[in-house]
């Protein structure tokens, strides 16, 4: 099958699983992870009129997107993949949201180029709900301090919480404590689910889905 089918398919394994928890389809971002791949594997994606796309390092997306969103308008670039600060003004010239804000020092280094760049970037707070060590993410037993740093002290563009739950365990438990955390703080949207778990992250509330293998297939390892 081809690219643009297995985009289908997920569309439609979204459109089943938003209809099965009484959900509206239209509510449910997806992201298609593209990290690894190539623009001419990409390119069908875009031909098939699809525009919100994941990678993970920012080099790699520099060294592909800036052609891809010229010859594609309206594309919607989105960092996955952990940020270091000396990437920042980097990362906020390319991408249109960034998923994985997960310290202060980088909060405020992102706060810092945006407003230098004047470009404001939604974000989402990336939590490690599962408190894995080789894993980024703010700690559960941070997260509140962390969220009232970015919404209030910060101000920045705060779309709502990111997670990756460890790839051994039941993500459920893990979707179920980000909607929680998200509730709580009044924010709206939910980054969580992969090619493996995203009908189960939108039983769980997920606003916004990144699926990479499901759509451009397996990727060869680095
Ligand atoms: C690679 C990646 C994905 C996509 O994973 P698949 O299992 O290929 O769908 C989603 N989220 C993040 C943060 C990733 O790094």
């Amino acid at each position: 099958m081809g690219i643009a089918d297995n985009l289908d398919q997920v569309k439609q394994s979204i459109q089943q699983a938003a209809q099965e928890a009484d959900r509206n389809a239209d509510e449910i971002e997806l992201v298609a992870v593209s990290k690894v791949h190539v623009a001419k594997t990409i390119r069908p994606a875009l031909q098939a009129g699809h525009r919100v796309f994941g990678e993970n390092r920012v080099q790699e997306a520099q060294g592909k997107w800036p052609a891809l969103k010229d010859e594609f308008s309206e594309v919607s670039l989105h960092l996955i993949g952990g940020l270091q600060t000396n990437k920042v003004k980097e990362a906020v010239a390319l991408f249109d949201v960034i998923e994985t804000v997960d310290r202060p020092k980088l909060a405020r280094a992102l706060a810092k180029e945006m407003e230098k760049q004047g470009k404001q970037v939604g974000v989402y707070l990336q939590i490690n709900t599962g408190e894995e060590e080789q894993k980024g993410g703010c700690l559960p037993g941070d997260a509140d301090e962390f969220i009232k740093l970015c919404c209030d002290e910060l101000k920045l563009p705060v779309l709502g919480l990111m997670c990756i739950p460890p790839a051994e365990e039941e993500p459920s438990v893990h979707f179920a404590f980000l909607r929680k955390l998200a509730q709580r703080y009044g924010l709206k949207k939910l980054s969580m689910g992969m090619s493996g778990d995203y009908e189960t992250a939108i039983r769980f509330g997920a606003t916004s889905v990144r699926v990479g293998t499901a759509i451009f297939g397996e990727r060869a390892p680095h």
